[in-house]
């Protein structure tokens, strides 16, 4: 089936075609019938599977057909619980809207407000926002929400967890009564059930993978290591196996910044991103990760989050998550849109607990591997690749 089947307009189809993309993903093959059709939407999917462009395309759809935005007011409304996330669905929305005379934009706190209440000035058909900056742009009557048809909550897991439930109830009030509305979640929890249900009328169900299995073209393993070998097994591997774009979860923002440091004595080329970081310095770090000048991206769970980064190899677990679905969510950025990944724990003593709650979620036990061993096509000794390093006089230890 190709995207021509679904109706879309030619400025659209013209957009997806040079984008490369020839043929629709499962999601999309659901969510955009589903959209067009009017109806509300409640969908189970993650980041990677295409759910972007499975709303986006629809909503430009409808919205190229519609009246003229009037100044202050949007259309529609798409909800995000991160900044970057939030720019990242509307460089999708500009790319797939570049043939369309309409207007898009994105908001999010941490910047000056000036330039976004300059921007809302002249109406925005289609807004990206997270909720805090859009609730203090409301406000100051900066936007305006009587014309707006559509709203998208898209990650609504991720938005419960990181504590918006408050402002999204709020913004539900501001908003027309009679509108569509889209919700998209990587998992549905008995919280997000509870906000559907006050949210959707009749949704239409719509789901790709089995609800909480990880994507199936990724590659599972665990190491068991040592807590304190962590680090130069991390190393080892990533030199030993020639790995070029390497994206590593560590659960705290010190624990990335200290591994950074041990990366980069190790002369390897790293960098974190963490909420500690400017917005400046985590857009500039996430180009040059994309654009291959850094090998190794060292991440927490809510910067790394949706994450746009095609058909990255390898994602490592340097800890594991404290929810067991930010598992599913971290290796969500590897195995996309149908390339192989691999996804690689480094499971410590004191994270059995956290490993056999995965292990439960994803109904798998994972692969084992032994640190001294490693994997049987990588089977140069970490005693040997160590060596060979000057510049760690520390632990020349036998590791077998
Ligand atoms: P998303 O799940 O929306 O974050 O999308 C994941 C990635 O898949 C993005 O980099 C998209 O550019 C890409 N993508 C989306 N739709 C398609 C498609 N139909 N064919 C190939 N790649 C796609």
């Amino acid at each position: 089936m190709s995207f021509s089947s679904f109706g879309l307009s030619e400025p659209i189809l013209r957009a997806i075609e040079e984008s490369g993309y020839t043929k629709p993903t499962p999601i999309q093959l659901k969510a955009i019938p589903a959209v067009l059709s009017g109806k509300d939407v409640m969908a189970a999917a993650q980041t990677g599977t295409g759910k972007t462009a499975g709303f986006t395309l629809p909503l430009l759809q409808h919205l190229a057909g519609g009246p003229k935005v009037k100044g202050n007011h949007i259309r529609a409304l798409v909800l995000m619980p991160t900044r970057e996330l939030a720019v990242q669905v509307e460089q999708s929305v500009a790319t797939y809207g570049k043939h369309l005379s309409l207007k898009s934009g994105v908001v999010y706190g941490g910047v000056k407000i000036n330039p976004q209440m300059m921007k809302l000035r002249g109406g925005v058909d289609l807004l990206v926002a997270t909720p805090g900056r859009l609730l203090d742009l409301s406000s100051r009557n900066a936007v305006k929400f009587s014309q707006l048809e559509t709203l998208v909550l898209d990650e609504a897991d991720r938005m419960l967890d990181m504590g918006f439930i408050d402002d999204i109830r709020k913004i539900l009030a501001l908003l027309p009564k009679k509108r569509q509305n889209l919700l998209f979640s990587a998992t549905f929890s008995d919280d997000i059930r509870k906000l559907t249900d006050g949210l959707l009328k009749s949704p239409l169900q719509i789901e790709v993978n089995p609800r909480n299995s990880a994507a199936k073209s990724v590659k599972q393993w665990v190491y068991e290591v040592d807590k304190s070998k962590k680090s130069a097994l991390l190393s080892h591997l990533v030199r030993n196996n020639s790995w070029e774009q390497v994206l590593v979860f560590t659960r705290t923002k010190k624990g990335a910044d200290q591994l950074v440091q041990h990366l980069k004595s190790d002369n390897l080329s790293a960098v974190a991103i963490h909420g500690d970081k400017s917005q400046g310095v985590r857009t500039r770090v996430l180009s040059a990760f994309k654009a291959n000048k850094v090998r190794i991206l060292v991440a927490t769970d809510i910067a790394a989050r949706g994450l746009d980064i095609n058909e990255l190899p390898h994602v490592i677990n340097f800890d594991l998550p404290k929810v067991p679905e930010d598992y599913i969510h971290r290796i969500g950025r590897t195995g996309r849109a149908g390339s192989q990944g691999e996804g690689i724990s480094l499971v410590s003593a004191d994270e059995v607990k956290l490993l056999s709650a995965i292990e439960t979620l994803i109904r798998q036990t994972l692969v084992r591997e032994v640190e001294t061993g490693f994997i049987p096509t990588h089977n140069v000794p970490l005693t040997r690749q160590m060596k060979v390093r000057p510049k760690k006089p520390k632990k020349p230890k036998q590791r077998r």
